[in-house]
């Protein structure tokens, strides 16, 4: 590992290339009233349901929540993508907001989709168009390209070369967005981040970083990815499961292995430091861990390694009696209220 003091257990602050933030709140969200066979399935009866509930407050402490939990993990950056439909305008500087307050870096982006009509996806382009604008940290988001128009994918790839960012959007996690890479045809760059690939060909022509998410994967019933086929680089992430990329580092090279028994899990590895690519700013943060050498041979197979410190910017902002910026207990606590109001409106 390059830059890092691994051999004593201290490396940059990990990077979590594909969250979630809004949900934070999910966990113990009531059963939807039919059981979803399908990925849509679970979009329209989970998902879909769930952030159309969402408003600002929801959010605010669902990222608290959220950073929170990062640092607990030694993780001091979070790409997120966000979709709160009922709850657009501002969402953006709401979470932004949250983590800075917590002392997490974050990269924001709203999902842009037609489900909700075109005045949906305009106001999920105005959401990202305001908050670069203002200086955010930021892509453009795009929900997928099935849940968009031609139209709303132009104007979004539009909308991060005018602002010289990449384009954060779901690919192929499913079978249902098998179009996309000809839906998405000329629009991607190096920049751009495509989370899942699942059902991605080998062969696409799409530019950009593979963001992988074998948690989630697997509890989508969507399949492997098997990143190791792509030319793309590629980083790990939970699709909103948490942000502990040790444990995603794990899983990532227990399923890789799964299907070739010669992999090394120095590949995983590298697609955990693919992160700092993302966000380079992270690498400037250190985390020193329960357990030395952090070495990719070692981790893999060894469960419970936790963070003892964490440090952002120079800044000590975790240790093992908690946050220094906020209290945990009250974060925990405003949140459970929050899930409390949003699972009542389900
Ligand atoms: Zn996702």
């Amino acid at each position: 590992m390059t830059g890092t003091d691994a051999g004593a257990g201290v490396t940059p602050g990990l990077v979590c290339a594909h969250h979630h933030i809004y949900s934070a709140l999910a966990r113990g969200m009531p059963a939807p009233p039919v059981t979803p066979l399908t990925f849509r399935q679970i979009l329209e009866q989970i998902w879909w349901r769930l952030d159309t509930a969402l408003d600002l407050e929801m959010l605010e402490w669902s990222a608290k929540l959220a950073a929170l939990e990062a640092l607990e993990s030694g993780t001091t950056a979070i790409v997120d993508h966000n979709e709160s439909p009922n709850a657009i305008e501002g969402s953006l500087s709401v979470i932004a907001d949250a983590c800075a307050e917590v002392g997490v870096r974050v990269v924001c982006a709203y999902g842009v989709t037609d489900r909700h009509g075109p005045d949906g996806a305009r106001r999920g382009l105005e959401e990202n168009r305001r908050f670069l604008a203002a200086g955010g940290r930021g892509l453009v988001g795009i929900h997928a390209a099935f849940t968009c128009s031609d139209e709303t994918l132009a104007a979004a790839a539009a909308l991060a070369r005018e602002f010289g960012v990449g384009a954060h959007v779901h690919v192929c996690e499913g079978p249902e967005d098998a179009e996309a890479p000809d839906r998405l045809a000329g629009l991607t760059d190096e920049r751009w981040l495509l989370a899942h690939g699942v059902h991605l060909p080998t062969d696409h022509h799409l530019a950009g970083t593979i963001l992988h998410n074998p948690f989630s994967n697997l509890n989508n019933s969507v399949g492997y990815a098997n990143p190791a086929r792509f030319a793309n680089p590629v980083a790990l992430g939970t699709d909103g499961i948490g942000a502990q990329m040790i444990e995603t580092f794990r899983l990532a090279y227990a399923l890789q292995r799964s299907v070739d028994v010669t992999a090394s899990p120095e590949t995983a590895w590298h697609w955990l430091e693919t992160g700092w690519d993302l966000v380079p700013e992270a690498r400037t943060d250190r985390v020193t861990w329960s357990y030395q050498p952090m070495d990719p041979w070692h981790i893999a197979f060894t469960p419970g390694i936790r963070p003892l410190r964490v440090e952002v910017g120079g800044e000590l902002v975790w240790d093992e009696h908690g946050p220094t910026r906020v209290d945990a207990a009250e974060i925990r606590a405003k949140a459970r209220e929050q899930a409390a109001r949003l699972h009542a409106r389900l």
